[in-house]
């Protein structure tokens, strides 16, 4: 080992300074309080990417202009340079790291077949895995899956496989509406999407219930298919038992859960009305929501209705909504504001910001992860 005597000299000044401050050593390891955001997507990807996209949506038409299943040629600069925003938004709002995935309305599961779903799949995931590797302090991979509409979603389990193992990615979105905002597929419920499950309980790691972009002219992507699938993916887990069967599984429901925390009183009647359990009891040991809702009375809601252990620190930024609010001045997203304002105790503050985190993904297994403890 080569520890030079200068660092001996460090270490034993610090230990000093530690024993001479009273506190317990243990007690200063905790101070530290990580500030994970676990819903990030690459909404700032280089033009190339989304060249290959558009090409590979004209081969759906024309297959002699069909690109290559290999990644389009972005160098590491380019990576680096194109998540340059993320990490301006980090320093300024305190965030220690975030758990990044493939832009959600760029899925584009409704598009092509389940071959042209898997070529995207794996080059969105790898750009993810790249930039994860170059910015390791930074970012924590999160995958996007090959779901195409009527297609099985067994044929997602190689993609999910080969991202958690190769690339240890942490979880990954799993689209509960792969026809565009026309719900042509089962419920997420049904015995459809088990085999998938399966290997997500096999290998440990949580699904974020994600829609990407809707092609039904009554949604609008942002502020009506999200919000409305978030709602509905959770009313189809409360008129199920799919948690006896996959006890281990684990879902977080994004922006804040849709309509479910304002509506809660609704979904408690309903489970009661058919007499399933408490929804504490059906629901949350497995269902997680996220903190990505832009004003402060949402938030004190969420936190009012949902128990702080189910209760996940996301912005989705750069993400749905990139204005400042001229009501406050601060960006719309810059959710981290609201809860601050909350004035939650110590213990609260940390499950909400690094412990949920931490034990919903498994965070302790990945080596970016491993850099911050
Ligand atoms: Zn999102």
């Amino acid at each position: 080992m080569d520890v030079s005597r200068r660092d001996l000299l460090r270490t034993a000044g610090a230990l000093s300074a530690l024993l001479a401050s009273g506190i317990p050593i243990a007690a200063k390891a905790q101070a530290k309080q990580l500030v994970i955001d676990c819903h990030g997507h690459y909404t700032t990807e280089p033009q190339e990417l989304n060249v290959f996209r558009q090409t590979q949506i004209a081969a759906l038409k024309d297959p002699s202009v069909k690109p290559s299943a290999a990644s389009p040629k972005i160098g590491d600069d380019q990576l680096r340079d194109s998540v340059q925003i993320q990490l301006k938004f980090q320093r300024e709002r305190g965030t220690d790291l975030a758990l990044f995935s493939p832009r959600a309305s760029g899925m584009g599961h409704h598009i092509g077949t389940a071959e042209t779903s898997a070529d995207w799949s794996r080059v969105c995931n790898e750009l993810i895995h790249r930039i994860c590797t170059l910015l390791p302090d930074n970012f924590i991979g999160v995958g996007q899956l090959p779901q195409s509409p009527g297609v099985k979603p067994d044929n997602c389990i190689e993609e999910l496989e080969r991202c958690v193992k190769s690339y240890g990615f942490v979880g990954m979105n799993l689209n509960p509406d792969p026809s565009g905002g026309y719900w042509r597929d089962p419920p997420l419920t049904d015995r459809w999407w088990y085999p998938l499950y399966e290997k997500f309980v096999e290998l440990d790691v949580p699904a974020m219930i994600h829609v990407s972009a809707s092609i039904n002219p009554n949604f609008n992507t942002l502020g009506g298919h999200y919000m409305a699938a978030d709602t509905t993916a959770f009313m189809q887990l409360l008129t199920s038992d799919l948690f006896k069967d996959f006890p281990k599984l684990r879902m977080i429901i994004p922006h804040g859960g849709g309509a479910v925390p304002f509506h809660w009183g609704r979904y408690r009647g309903l489970a009661q009305d058919m007499k399933k359990p408490p929804l504490e009891e059906l629901l949350l040991k497995n269902v997680y929501f996220d903190t990505c809702v832009y004003h402060q009375p949402g938030m004190e809601l969420l936190f009012k209705v949902i128990p702080v252990d189910n209760i996940l620190f996301a912005s989705e930024m750069v993400g749905a909504i990139r204005g400042v609010d001229p009501r406050t001045d601060h960006y719309y997203d810059d959710t981290k504001r609201y809860i601050d304002a909350l004035q939650l105790s110590e213990d609260d503050r940390r499950k909400v910001f690094e412990t949920n985190a931490r034990h919903v993904y498994r965070l302790d297994r990945n080596a970016n992860f491993r850099r911050h403890i």
